[in-house]
């Protein structure tokens, strides 16, 4: 396969991963609809023996997403769940993890609900906050789990002094994990920050289409790789060909659609910050953010995702959510169309109020996906709603 890495990053969202097939010549990877290959001696495949192991639609698309991360290995999973469990099955029995107080709400869901039945030790610490993070790391801790920007409240965490306090805290000896689903390997890399895993939920902007559950795993070490690869196979929550085969797709207009993501929701984050109605608006580009300086550091822009509180509180944020007539009321974010959503009884449910709360997740907070459409249109159609 070709060598793409001193191409710029829209050269490899493009040409990552795809090679013109070999019998015909198609310059798009096919779907190899496919369980099994036939071998011509026993024990002798030429490729791939099963397809719950090897798939070369797959392979086209492991090998594009760790070419967007600039890294040289990728896996990918049937969801970003599938993906999330199989890092953390890296893991012996017992260990402990460090993560951060603003997760996915099925992710603190699998780790409280599930890992932690299984005898794993989970503290959770707002990341920003570097003694608190110094804190919660122990000589034993055997995991960091970050988000970036977190979820809902897009806090900002920064990775390269997250990474070294774990480093230091532990002899080297956690692994740094970094949820980079938010920013999209477009605006922000892990890997190059002290990461040594990054993870993507690909049904979000990786994929951009929202026709597709899809995970991934990338990462530059080629034992870490060895081991996740070995659960990938033995634990099975691989995606199926055509699921790879949209995703490759989607994933070669990621430098486009970011940077309309970002325009767009530069835009709205301006107008609601001005607006009468908005209590607070959580962006890390407006410059009241509190982490507004490193997010100018460490990604390239501040991404698709925005979130926002009202003056009139719960009842105005929910039914803000029923108003509009473009973005479209429901969960899930980083598709072409914009999302609008209440995360304290949608996305977050699942976290206990108290919890939320803790972390400062508002009930009346809304959450929205800033979409790709025209942007005086988004505008209109949010001063609609907010018009009541
Ligand atoms: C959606 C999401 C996940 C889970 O991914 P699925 O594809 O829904 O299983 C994990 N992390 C983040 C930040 C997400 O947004």
């Amino acid at each position: 396969m070709q060598d793409l890495s001193r191409y710029g990053f829209g050269t490899r969202a493009v040409h990552g991963g795809t090679e013109p097939e070999p019998v015909t010549g198609a310059i798009m990877t096919p779907v190899f609809q496919t369980s099994t290959y036939v071998q011509p001696a026993p024990a002798a495949a030429k490729l791939h023996e099963y397809s719950r192991t090897g798939n070369p639609t797959r392979d086209a698309l492991q090998a594009a997403i760790a070419g967007l991360e600039g890294a040289r290995f990728g896996l990918s999973f049937a969801s970003g769940m599938a993906a999330v469990d199989t890092a953390l099955r890296l893991l012996d029995q017992g260990a402990h993890v460090v993560a951060g107080d603003d997760l996915y709400g099925g992710t603190y869901r699998l780790f409280t609900k599930v890992f932690a039945r299984h005898g794993f030790e989970f503290t959770f610490v707002d990341p920003s906050d570097d003694a608190a993070l110094r804190a919660a790391l122990r000589p034993d801790t055997r995991m960091l789990w970050l988000e970036t920007p977190t979820n809902p409240l897009l806090r900002i965490v920064d990775i390269a002094r997250a990474a070294a306090a774990a480093r230091e805290r532990t002899g080297g000896r956690a692994l740094v994990v970094v949820d980079n689903t938010f920013a999209t390997p477009a605006l922000q890399n892990p890997l190059g920050l002290g990461a040594h895993l990054v993870l993507h939920s690909t049904t979000k902007y990786i994929n951009g289409h929202s026709d597709v559950v899809g995970g991934a795993l990338v990462t530059d070490d080629p034992d870490l790789h060895a081991r996740l690869a070995f659960l990938q196979n033995a634990v099975g929550g691989v995606p199926g060909p055509w699921d790879c085969f949209l995703t490759l797709r989607g994933l070669k207009t990621l430098h486009l659609r970011m940077e309309r993501h970002c325009d767009n929701a530069e835009a709205v984050a301006a107008m609601l910050a001005a607006h009468p109605q908005v209590a607070r608006v959580h962006y890390p580009g407006l410059p009241g953010h509190p982490n507004h300086a490193v997010a100018a550091l460490q990604m390239k822009r501040p991404g698709g995702m925005i979130s926002f509180e009202l003056k009139g509180g719960v009842e105005a944020g929910r039914s803000v959510c029923t108003r509009t007539r473009l973005f479209a009321l429901a969960e899930s974010l980083g598709g072409v169309e914009s999302l609008i959503e209440h995360p304290a009884t949608m996305t977050h449910a699942s976290v206990a109020p108290e919890v939320r709360r803790a972390a400062g997740l508002a009930d009346g907070l809304v959450r929205i996906s800033v979409g790709i459409e025209d942007r005086a249109d988004l505008i209109g159609d949010l001063e609609q709603a907010l018009a009541g």
